[in-house]
Parts: C-alpha cells; structure tokens; sequence
C-alpha cells in the first residue's frame, strides 16, 4: 500500500469505518487508491498497526465478497495470532519471577520473555539475560530490544532529560495521573518514582500495542491498545480499566501524553485521542461540560497543520523533545541535534515552562516559552521559526519562511534556490488536468489529499517518508538522518 512519492495518485486514509473487518490487531482502516484521471478510488481496508505487510498482510477491498469460509478462516487466524500468554497470565508469571533468587532470573533475549526455571530448558539455546534485579525489572525499555527496526537498534524511547523535563512539567502543572499513550518510558519513571519515593503521588497508565510490558504491568498499570483505531485488545474489562483511570478522584487532574508513530494517519490517531478525550468527558462531573480533556501530542513540527485541522484548540511548544537515540544524529559543530519533534497542547501555552538553562526565554508578546534562536517578527507579530533556526520575514509572502529560502517570482513564494519550479502547465499530480497542482485539485476531498498535504507538509523528508508504509522507526530514522543529511550536505 506504498502511498507512491512519484506515482501519481496514491493511497489516502479514509479512517475508521463501522462494519470493518478485523485482523489480529483489531478493525482495519478503510483507505482508497486514488489513481490519475480517476475521480473515484477504489477503497480498501488494510492493516491499521502494521505499515508493513510484512507484518500484518491484511487487505480487503471494500466491494470484496468474502466467503463464509474464509470469514471463518478470518478468525482463526485472528485468534491464533494472539500472544502466547494472556495479561493475566503474564501477571501471575511476574508475581512467581520476582520471588525468584537474583541468580535464578533470566530473560530471554530471543523471545523477549521472562523465564521461569521450569522453562530454561526450552531457551537454552537462546540468548539469555541472567541476574535480572528488581530494578531492571522498574525499567523494561532498557533491555526489551526495540520492537521495530531491529537491525539498527534504533528505539525512539526519550532522552533521560527530556523524560525528566515531561515529567517535571506535568508534576509542576499539578497533574496527578498521566494516561500514558505510546510512551512506556514516560510510565515507566513514574512508576519506578511511584514505588521509590514516599511522597511521589503521580500514577500512570500505559496504553501501548507492545503487549511485552504486560510482563512487568498490572492490568491496572497497561492496556494492550492500538492507538490507531482505539481498540482495546483485553475487550470490555480494559476498557473499563482506562475510563477509571480517567475519572477524576478528590480532584486528581489526569493528562494524556501520547508519542505516536509518525506515519501519515494523522486522522486516526486524532480519532482515537478524540474517543479517548470523549471517555473522559463522559465519566467527569458536571463542570467539565465544555472543557477539553488536556493533552500533550508529541509529534515533528512539520505535522503542526495537520494536527490544528483536528484540534484546534492546541498550540506547538518550541521545545525539542530528544531521544536517546541522538548520538547517531549529533548536530554538526554543537554538537546537539536539533530534534524536529515537539509537544502539542491544548493548555494556555503561557503555562508550560521551558528550561532556561538550555536557552528557552518568554516573549511577552506571543505569551509563551520560545527557542533562543526565535525572533519575534514584528510583521507576524509572532515568534514564527518552527525549527529553532530564525527565520526571516518574505514581504511578498507576507510571511516568515525559513533562512535558505529566496522569494521565487516564477513560483510565486518563498523556495530554496536550487528547487525545480513546479510548473503548471505540466498538469495536477492527481488528475493531470492543467491549471492547478494536486494540492488544490478539486477532484480529491480534504481526507483524501491528506497523505499528499502531509508530504508537502514535510518538506525534506517527504521524498524518501512514504506516508502510510514506513514503520515507525524508520519514518523517526528518516526524519532524524535527514536532519543530518541536511547538515552535512544541503543547507536548507
Ligand atoms: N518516546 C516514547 C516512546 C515512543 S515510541 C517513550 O520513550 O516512552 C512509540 C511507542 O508507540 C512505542 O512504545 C510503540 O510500541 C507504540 N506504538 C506503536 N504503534 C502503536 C499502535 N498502533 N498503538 C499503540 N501504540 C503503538
Ligand atoms: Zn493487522
Ligand atoms: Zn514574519
Ligand atoms: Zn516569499
Ligand atoms: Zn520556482
């Protein structure tokens, strides 16, 4: 389902649909094939976790008749493609692993599984990890091996500060529980603070599709969750888990943090977080009528359209969120990458604090925490730069663009020099009809473009990022070499 950078037409999210059919990770996403000259696509469903088909292979079209035999096939495929052991399970099994003596811990590497000593004898050709501690049990991302990607060891888990930052911030903001979306490495230091520290009142709970955490969480602490189409894989009881968490006790605050993949379904990920915003709606009290349930999207700035078309309510932060990955992408003589990736929030953004000591100041006229390096324009009157770098105010654009570009007259807007001019007269991407581009072709809707208006949105990574099939780890990877590509080679 390669949403083709250079064929025309492509593939476009639709969404969520009632009536879908399933695959093990819950109801697909319906998509439509748009293809040059067609008004209409044909529409399919597919896979809602798994951008590669590697992965998951699930494909229906829409108009498809499926056998009752096949239906049944459906579903036992489903069911035996369910994890070995259940949550519960897996529960009882830590219960027994954690009264094992240290020398009697281990973990299978190869299986990514906690082993009980009735077990080894399986493993024993297996790489294995011995004398697991009670503390290395508090912080399963730093051993579990990167779900995605594995050959490069690439995980897109936090940087220890930033994690620390996130969570300074929301304690600092006076929230109690954090409805962890994507994040196990955010839950797991409020959990390992949880069991350390006296005093420490904040609680979490992680939503997650990597069912490896249930070996070292409660049913309480995770749910096996796709964040994609908001399916609860423990059924009607996880569910429920969730909506208690977010019922706020004697004025316990929550907010939802969520660090989705990058792909390109944007719309399903804002269909999800909206049903999750709607469960917290319906279990609070009167006065939360017209309130939204707060939220931080972690997401790459270029998204920042994108995410406003769905939740206007929210603003972009300026700071950069890292990740531990950032030796690999050190940023040129600084010796700091400059991290794309940013926290979107529907919260005044007067009231998020960034730190000072890394160069972070408020400007009293945009009311809100800016990079160093971002100039109030006058113009704007806004701090515009989106990437931390100033940017430079075009008149005949009436607006800040980056500090490569130049004001194009052929183009009519600001470009980098070297850019190829996108003639009209070549056709519209998508109908191939002259006189306008794909992105205003009036023969696709809004939700159809989406994958095309987030490539343009994209900019640099938008040549090799094709939406809708990277993986998570290889779209983050894709932005973050870009990131030094960009460095090394083009200035952009
Ligand atoms: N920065 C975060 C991790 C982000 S990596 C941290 O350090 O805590 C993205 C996370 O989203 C991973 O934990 C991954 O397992 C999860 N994820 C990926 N696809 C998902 C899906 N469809 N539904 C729910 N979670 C998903
Ligand atoms: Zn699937
Ligand atoms: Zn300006
Ligand atoms: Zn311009
Ligand atoms: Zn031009």
């Amino acid at each position: 389902m390669a949403a083709g950078e250079r064929s025309p037409g492509g593939i476009a999210l639709i969404g969520p649909a009632s009536g879908a059919p399933s695959c093990p990770h819950g109801p697909a996403l319906l998509f439509v094939k748009t293809s040059q000259g067609k008004e209409e696509g044909r529409r399919f469903y597919a896979c809602s976790a798994c951008r590669d088909r590697k992965d998951c292979n699930f494909f229906q079209w829409e108009d498809e008749k499926v056998s009752e035999a096949r239906l049944a096939a459906r579903e036992e495929y489903n069911r035996n493609h369910q994890p070995t052991f259940t949550h519960r399970q897996n529960v009882e099994r830590y219960k027994n692993f954690v009264l094992l003596p240290l020398s009697k811990r281990r973990f299978c590497q190869d299986c990514q599984q906690l082993l009980l000593p009735a077990e080894w004898e399986k493993h024993s050709n297996h790489r294995l990890l011995c004398d697991i501690s009670t503390a290395q049990l508090k912080s399963p991302s730093q051993f579990l091996y990167p779900l995605e990607n594995k050959k490069t060891n690439a995980q897109y888990l936090f940087a220890d500060r930033s994690c620390q930052f996130l969570l300074n911030l929301l304690i600092d903001l006076g929230f109690r529980r954090v409805l962890s979306v994507g994040t196990p490495r955010l839950h797991e230091m409020i959990q390992s603070k949880a069991s350390q520290e006296e005093d420490f009142r904040v609680r979490s709970l992680l939503l997650d599709i990597d069912f490896r955490y249930s070996q070292f969480y409660t049913e309480d602490e995770f749910c096996h969750y796709n964040m994609f189409n908001h399916y609860f894989f423990g059924g009607e009881a996880a569910r429920e888990t969730c909506r208690k968490f977010l019922y706020e006790d004697n004025g316990e605050r929550v907010i939802m943090v969520a660090d989705p993949p990058f792909g390109g379904l944007v719309e399903a990920l804002a269909s999800s977080f909206k049903k999750l915003m709607a469960m917290w709606k319906e279990t609070g009290k009167e006065g939360q009528d017209n309130k939204e349930m707060p939220m931080f999207w972690i997401f790459p700035y270029f998204f920042e359209s994108r995410i406003l078309d769905f939740f206007p309510s929210f603003s972009m932060m300026d700071y950069q969120v890292d990740y531990d990955n950032h030796a690999l992408y050190k940023h040129g003589k600084t010796g700091r990458r400059q991290s794309p990736v940013r926290i979107f929030t529907n919260l005044t953004p007067s009231i998020i604090v960034l730190p000072v000591e890394e160069g972070y100041r408020f400007c009293t006229l945009c009311q809100r925490y800016v990079s160093s390096g971002n100039q109030h324009c006058e113009m704007c009157n806004s701090c515009t730069s989106k990437d931390g770098r100033r940017w430079k105010h075009c008149v005949l654009c009436k607006k800040c663009v980056k500090p490569s570009w130049f004001h194009c007259n052929n183009c009519n807007c600001c470009a980098l020099p070297n850019h190829s001019c996108e003639k009209t007269d070549s056709g519209c991407f998508v109908c191939g009809k002259a006189g306008h581009k794909r992105s205003a072709c009036p023969s696709l809707s809004r939700t159809r473009t989406a994958f095309q208006d987030d490539k343009k949105k994209g900019q640099k990574t938008s040549k090799k990022v094709k939406m809708g099939i990277c993986k998570r780890s290889a779209m983050k990877r894709t932005i973050f070499s870009g990131k030094k590509m960009k460095n090394k080679k083009k200035k952009t």
